[in-house]
């Protein structure tokens, strides 16, 4: 088995940002600009929004971090995000997910312009990745698959299985796997005989957060297994895989943490540095 190892991946493509950003700075030229929104008190998101600065202030591009409180409103949201649209200073704009529950997530993000949407979450860059154009791709799925060229897998031909249908993993993943000429299966929790269909995959990649859900008996001898979950349970952090057992099965496996959650902000800062690029 083989430990799909995200955290030096990401590492290598943050080393490699950092160095063209240098690069940009050198030529005496302002330096990319992440603005990112974040809305409330959640835990989780102050924690996922701190994570990005860092990594930000690791590759010399520049953050700025617009907070608003719990209260904020729809209208005073797609203010600010209009605003920031039109400022010729910022590249990539991100709103921190999840919203409150009285905000209109959708309309948030398709207010976001679609030549800053670094998240790639806005239907405009999701309807051109679907029709195969240039796009900002969801940094979750986009990382995967950085992460498989990484180790050389060529997935041509396989057998891929995506379980969970969100818009911001399952969905896009299954689109770029296809577009790297898997054969796609698309599962979710309405699917008959789960088992009998990630048992056949060469290619295994879970996103339903629910820890360990997946066990030793759910899949083929030699898969390629990426764990996208990110849960708690009794003993802390772990995925959606039950790793210790799986990972005795497998050709391949992400670990939780250090394998999937590293290269998604890695992915990010990539796109941000494209989108400074295309203006
Ligand atoms: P989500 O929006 O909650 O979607 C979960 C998906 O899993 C749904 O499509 C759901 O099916 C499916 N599902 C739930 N229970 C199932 C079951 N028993 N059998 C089969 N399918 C089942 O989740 P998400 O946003 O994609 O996130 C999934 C996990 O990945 C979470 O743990 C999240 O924290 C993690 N995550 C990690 C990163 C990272 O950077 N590492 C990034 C994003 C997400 P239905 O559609 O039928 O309800």
């Amino acid at each position: 088995m083989i430990l799909l190892d995200g955290k030096k991946v990401s590492k290598d493509i943050k080393d490699n940002l950092k160095q063209e950003v240098l690069n940009i700075i050198n030529e005496n030229k302002r330096a990319p600009h992440l603005a990112i929104v974040l809305v409330g008190n959640v835990m989780a998101s102050q924690i996922y929004v701190k994570n990005k600065i860092k990594a930000c202030e690791y590759t010399g591009i520049r953050a700025t971090l617009i907070r608003k409180e719990e209260t904020v409103t729809n209208e005073e949201l797609v203010s600010l995000v209009n605003e920031l649209n039109n400022d010729n200073e910022i590249d990539g704009i991100i709103v921190q997910l999840p919203l409150p529950k009285h905000i209109d997530e959708q309309l948030i993000i398709n207010t976001i312009s679609s030549t800053k949407d670094v998240d790639g979450f806005g239907i405009e860059n999701k309807g051109k990745l679907f029709s195969g154009l240039e796009c900002f791709k969801s940094a979750t799925p986009f990382g995967i698959i950085k992460l498989l060229e990484a180790y050389n897998i060529d997935i041509t031909g396989m057998n891929a299985v995506v379980v969970g249908r969100s818009n911001i993993v399952g969905k896009p993943m299954s689109i770029m796997l296809l577009d790297k000429n898997a054969t796609v299966t698309i599962c979710h929790s309405r699917t008959k005989d789960l088992k009998k269909v990630t048992s056949q995959a060469d290619l295994l990649v879970v996103a339903i957060g629910k820890a360990k859900f997946i066990k030793e008996d759910m899949v083929k001898e030699n898969a390629i297994v990426i764990d996208v979950g990110m849960n708690r349970d009794e003993f802390g952090l772990c995925g959606d895989v039950d790793f210790e057992n799986v990972s005795k099965k497998a050709s391949y496996i992400t670990p939780v943490p250090g394998g999937v959650g590293p290269l998604t902000i890695a992915m990010l800062l990539t796109n941000t540095l494209l989108a400074y690029k295309r203006k």
